[in-house]
C-alpha cells in the first residue's frame, strides 16, 4: 500500500496564526496527508509566518534558511516549502525573491472558516469569529497582511461551538483582531486605497473613527454572541481576545461584569499612556477613555483583572511622553503586560510618516522600565496561585 503523504506546520506568531494552523492541518488531512513529527520527516512543509515585526520575519527567513542547509548536509530532497500567514503581504514576487527556497505561497484566506479544524487540546478550543482588521493603528502591519475585517456569520460560528461541545471541550476563546468589532455595521472605508494610489498622505488623512463601525443600537452583536456561547452548560469559561477600547461598549462592560463564564482576565491593549503618541499611533481614543474602561470593568466586579500591550520607543515618543505611560502602569496595576518596542514595519502608515528616531538603548530602557513594574513587581507583590 502507498505510504500516506506527510505534512508539518511550523508556526510562528500569535494565537490567531496558531488558530489557523489547527486550520490547515484540517485541510491536509482532508486530502489524505497524515502529519509528521517533524520538519526534517515530512513531504509539505508549512511555514505559517508572523510579520508583527521585523525581528519576527527574520526568524522565519532563519528557519527556512536552517531547512535547507539540513537537507543540503544529508544530500537530501527536501520537503516542497510552502509559506502562509502575515508575510504573504509583502506579495508574491518579493516573497520569492527573497527566500527563494519557497516552492508556494498560500494566502491563509483561502483556507477559509469553514475547514474542520485539527486541535491538540482537547479541552479548550480557539474559535475564529473574525479576520483581518479595519482600524488603521499607524503601526501595524495587520490591515495589509489580513486584508479587510470580516466577521464570520452567527449560525457558522454557533454550529462550530454545538460541535466541540459535543465532543466535549469546555472552555472557548473566541478570536479576532478586534473581537469586540464582531457583526457591527461598517461605516466604510476608503483609506487602504487611497494609501495604495497615493503615495503622499498626512496623519489628518488617516480614518478618524477608529472602529469604522457604526455604534450599535441596543445590544452589541458581540455581547448577543457571548450570551450565546455561554448558554451552553457544558461550557464552563470563554476567553476573547483581542478586544479593543473603541468598541468597548457599556453592554460589554456589563455582560463581562455579570456573567461570570466569562473569564475575569480581560486584556486591553492601551499601546500608550500618552495622548500625543496615542494620536500618532491613531488608536482612536484618549489615556482618559482608557482609564475610564478600566474603572468601569472594575466597578462591574472587583474580581476582573486587566492586561494589556504597549508599544516603547514609538517615533517621537519623548521622556514626558513615557512617563505618562509609567504613570498609567502604575494606575492601572495590569496583571500582565506584552510590551514591545517600536519597530517599523515597510507599507504601515508610521514607516511612511515618521522617522524611527529614538535609538535602541532607550527603547530597551523604556522597555526594562515597564517590564520592571508591570510584570516584576507585580508577581513579587501578588501570590502566585497555582
Ligand atoms: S486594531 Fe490596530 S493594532 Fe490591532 S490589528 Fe487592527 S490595526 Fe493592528
Amino acid at each position: 500500500m502507498k505510504a500516506k503523504k506527510t505534512y508539518y506546520i511550523h508556526t510562528f506568531g500569535c494565537q490567531s496564526n496558531k488558530s489557523d494552523s489547527e486550520r490547515i492541518a484540517g485541510d491536509y488531512a482532508a486530502r489524505g496527508y497524515s502529519e509528521a513529527k517533524s520538519w526534517q520527516e515530512c513531504d509539505d512543509l508549512i511555514v505559517n509566518t508572523c510579520a508583527i515585526r521585523q525581528r519576527a520575519e527574520h526568524r522565519a527567513r532563519g528557519f527556512l534558511h536552517g531547512v535547507v542547509v539540513h537537507f543540503h548536509k544529508l544530500g537530501k530532497q527536501r520537503p516542497k516549502i510552502i509559506l502562509t500567514g502575515c508575510m504573504v503581504h509583502h506579495g508574491y514576487d518579493k516573497l520569492y525573491k527573497m527566500m527563494p527556497m519557497v516552492d508556494e505561497i498560500l494566502p491563509i484566506n483561502e483556507v477559509g472558516f469553514n475547514q474542520a479544524a485539527i486541535r491538540k487540546d482537547k479541552k479548550h478550543a480557539w474559535i475564529p469569529i473574525s479576520t483581518g482588521c479595519n482600524s488603521f493603528c499607524t503601526y501595524c502591519i495587520v490591515p495589509y497582511s489580513r486584508g479587510r475585517e470580516q466577521s464570520r456569520p452567527f449560525e457558522e460560528i454557533m454550529q462550530e461551538v454545538e460541535r466541540l461541545v459535543a465532543e466535549g471541550y469546555s472552555e472557548i476563546t473566541l478570536l479576532g483582531m478586534n473581537v469586540n468589532s464582531w457583526g457591527l455595521e461598517k461605516v466604510g472605508i476608503g483609506f487602504r486605497k487611497m494609501m495604495m494610489e497615493h503615495q503622499e498622505f498626512t496623519r489628518e488623512d488617516l480614518p478618524s473613527n477608529q472602529s469604522q463601525y457604526l455604534t450599535p443600537e441596543g445590544i452589541p452583536p458581540f455581547v448577543k454572541l457571548l450570551r450565546a456561547v455561554t448558554a451552553f452548560d457544558e461550557i464552563v469559561k470563554v476567553r476573547f481576545m483581542s478586544s479593543n477600547p473603541w468598541d468597548f461598549h457599556e453592554e460589554l462592560i456589563a455582560e463581562v461584569g455579570k456573567n461570570k463564564k466569562i473569564d475575569r482576565y480581560v486584556h486591553l491593549p492601551v499601546q500608550s499612556g500618552s495622548d500625543a503618541v496615542l494620536y500618532r499611533m491613531n488608536r482612536g481614543y484618549t489615556r482618559q477613555q482608557y482609564l475610564d474602561i478600566v474603572t468601569k470593568l472594575r466597578t462591574a466586579d472587583p474580581e476582573i483583572v486587566i492586561g494589556t500591550d504597549i508599544i516603547v520607543g514609538f517615533p517621537g515618543e519623548t521622556d514626558e511622553e513615557f512617563a505618562d505611560t509609567v504613570d498609567l502602569a502604575k494606575q492601572v496595576d495590569w496583571k500582565v503586560g506584552f510590551v514591545a518596542m517600536y519597530s517599523p514595519r515597510p507599507g504601515t502608515a508610521s514607516w511612511k510618516l515618521y522617522a524611527d528616531d529614538i535609538p535602541h538603548k532607550v527603547k530597551k530602557k523604556r522597555w526594562e522600565i515597564l517590564d520592571q513594574i508591570i510584570n516584576k513587581d507585580n508577581l513579587q507583590e501578588r501570590p502566585i496561585v497555582v
